[in-house]
């Protein structure tokens, strides 16, 4: 066994960072460019372009140098007012964030408590609207990244709007998109937000958003005081290929990279190989005697499965770490040492999803588990190769 790990390497299997392609990581060193040029202006025109279509929005998303947590901040800035009743849709860690942020930002905030492994139950949503008619908003995730549960965004928008069709929909997609469709115009979405290092595959440090024409017109009216997350004056100047502070020149490059790689396989494509890869996952989960925490609604972009009584879960992630070089996620909060969390979201083929997966299974057999070795990548090898 030793020899065999020989020349460990690291590898990504969290929910962000995610693996970066080398052609996108190798543009991240073209540190000799600068953002007010004719050069530059292009790239990044066509960077917010390309970006459209993972979006299906009318107006191209505005690119923010942030992490993911910057343009949810944003949203709340430029959408919502003090006072403003809002809805908060809280199934984790995330959920939690969107409560923190709305009621950080003096907003009244009703809050939808779910179960952490279960997705909402839109009679229960529509409830609660029916209750509050001076809900103005209503804040959710598309996929829920502490949970692994992807939340029925399309009905749950179908249904609000039947009943509310004024209110403002505004969806935390940072892990869903690419690996599942959150389609902003079709969907009747007013906000879609994501982020560089989950499935576009570049490292951490920029945020997309989104916004329908009526929220561009929201944003326009408000009045709460903002700077640096002022969306109306990003959006005028990125129109013209600038954005109004400097941005992270060596990201936008690597995610022009990492997007012709997208395309290739299109906005479809992108999404039906993440399911295939999620179907995978759970196959090897079963196959490694371990049991799915999502309840349903599950994941296309990461697995979450729990862990026997006799493993810890802090041990088993730390053992991975080290003997492995694998980086998986562990549980948070009332989860913490009892889950862990596969990510198969970004940009990557099957043979690094099957290195994930036996890397999990050597280290639950180092540590004790049942598990017949090689049943892992055998369940999902089985399942990928009959699709
Ligand atoms: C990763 C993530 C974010 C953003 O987190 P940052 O660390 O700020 O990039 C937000 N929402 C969800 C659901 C996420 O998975």
């Amino acid at each position: 066994m030793t020899e065999a790990i020989a020349n460990r390497t690291n590898r990504l299997f969290c929910p962000g960072p995610t693996p970066v392609p080398l052609d996108a990581s190798i543009q991240s060193l073209h540190t000799d460019i600068y953002h007010r040029s004719g050069e530059f202006k292009a790239i990044f025109a066509d960077v917010r372009k390309r970006l459209t279509p993972f979006f299906d929005s009318k107006v191209s998303p505005v690119i923010l140098t942030s992490s993911g947590t910057g343009a949810l901040e944003a949203a709340v800035v430029n959408l919502t007012e003090v006072n403003d009743e809002v809805l908060v849709i809280n199934g984790g860690k995330f959920g939690e964030r969107w409560q923190k942020l709305t009621s950080g930002y003096q907003c009244k905030v009703h809050e939808i408590k779910l179960t952490w492994g279960h997705a909402p139950d839109i009679e229960a949503v529509l409830d609660v609207l029916r209750a509050n008619p001076n809900i103005k908003s209503m804040f959710i995730q598309a996929n829920e990244t502490s949970t692994g549960v992807a939340f029925p965004i399309k009905e749950i928008a179908e249904n609000v709007r039947k009943l509310r069709p004024e209110i403002l929909l505004i969806v935390d997609a940072v892990s869903a998109l690419i690996a599942h469709h959150v389609k902003l115009d079709s969907w009747g979405l007013d906000c879609v937000i994501s982020g560089s290092q989950k499935g576009f595959g570049v490292a951490p440090g920029l945020a997309f958003i989104a916004l329908s024409e009526r929220a561009w017109q929201t944003a326009k009216n408000n009045l709460r005081p903002k700077f640096y997350f002022d969306l109306n004056t990003e959006l005028k100047t990125q129109v013209n290929g600038q954005s109004a502070w400097t941005p992270a020149t060596t990201l936008v490059l690597s995610l022009q990279a990492a997007l012709d790689k997208l395309e290739a396989l299109g906005v479809d494509g992108c999404v039906a190989h993440h399911k295939l890869m999620a179907e995978a996952t759970r196959d090897a989960m079963h196959a490694l005697n371990l049991e799915l925490f999502s309840q349903s609604h599950h994941s296309q972009a990461l697995t979450a499965a729990k862990l026997p009584n006799q493993i810890d879960g802090n041990a088993l992630l730390s053992h991975a770490r080290e003997r492995y070089g694998a980086f998986f996620a562990g549980g948070q909060d009332q989860v913490k040492g009892k889950i862990v969390r596969i990510a198969h979201l970004g940009i990557f083929d099957c043979f690094y999803l099957l290195q994930a997966i036996q890397a999990l299974e050597f280290s639950l057999l180092d540590l004790g588990h049942k598990c017949e070795p090689g049943a892992g990548v055998t369940a999902a090898t089985k399942l990928i190769r009959k699709k």
